[in-house]
């Protein structure tokens, strides 16, 4: 499986950051080894002095796929959850200072903390939005909704799979909205789907 994320989907969030907005998705990669399941610690990595929590709404893809018009898009996940996408702000930083890739402040090794997925039906407010959130040591940090989000879940699933080819089990990070921040060691994460706690993550 591949982990495709979304950066920037966020007008909020961009902002914090002091980013531009993209004008179309902007797109990065985590490797299957980049994985952190079933509510494993992570151990915070010695090469970074400043790692950042990012929660974000996670797509499962059920069918393979390329080219995907966005109006056959919901036939390609069925479920979705939260997970964590953990970044090395520091080395991020130099890394868009130089132009270069992403890869080693964003996919090292257990970087993506994925959550208990549900059936998407399931994970929609009244007016079928989704909404989520994580905690810090019991307190809230992030708050989003999808209905937020720049580009959408089917307008994504559209743009990923004209580059690459989506298959069962591949998941989309589908980006963060504002409120990311510094991670200490002892830290305990848990993320929710309206009430539903579906991924606690402590930080070694
Ligand atoms: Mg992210």
């Amino acid at each position: 499986m591949k982990i495709i994320c979304v950066g920037r989907n966020y007008a909020e969030h961009a902002k914090e950051l002091n980013n531009p907005v993209p004008e179309k998705p902007l797109l990065f990669l985590k490797p299957d080894t980049a994985q952190l399941l079933e509510n494993g610690p992570l151990y915070y990595p010695g090469f970074t002095k400043e790692l950042h929590y990012e929660v974000e709404i996670l797509l499962k893809i059920c069918k393979n796929g390329k080219f995907i018009k966005p109006r056959f898009a919901q036939d390609y996940y069925k479920e979705v959850s939260v997970g964590i996408d953990f970044t090395a702000r520091d080395i991020q930083r130099l890394c868009k200072e130089k132009g270069h890739p992403w890869e080693i402040a964003k996919s090292w090794n257990n970087s993506a903390a994925i959550g208990k997925f549900i059936p998407k039906e399931d994970a929609k407010n009244k007016n079928g939005h989704i909404e989520f959130s994580l905690q810090k040591n019991k307190k809230i940090v992030q708050k989003g909704l999808s209905s937020n989000m720049i580009t959408s879940f089917d307008e994504l699933i559209s743009y990923i799979s004209q580059y690459f080819t989506l298959l069962r089990g591949d998941v989309i990070f589908t980006g963060t909205p504002k409120g990311v921040g510094e991670v200490q060691n002892g830290d305990i994460f848990e993320a929710f789907i309206g009430a539903e706690s579906l991924l606690t993550c402590q930080i070694k």
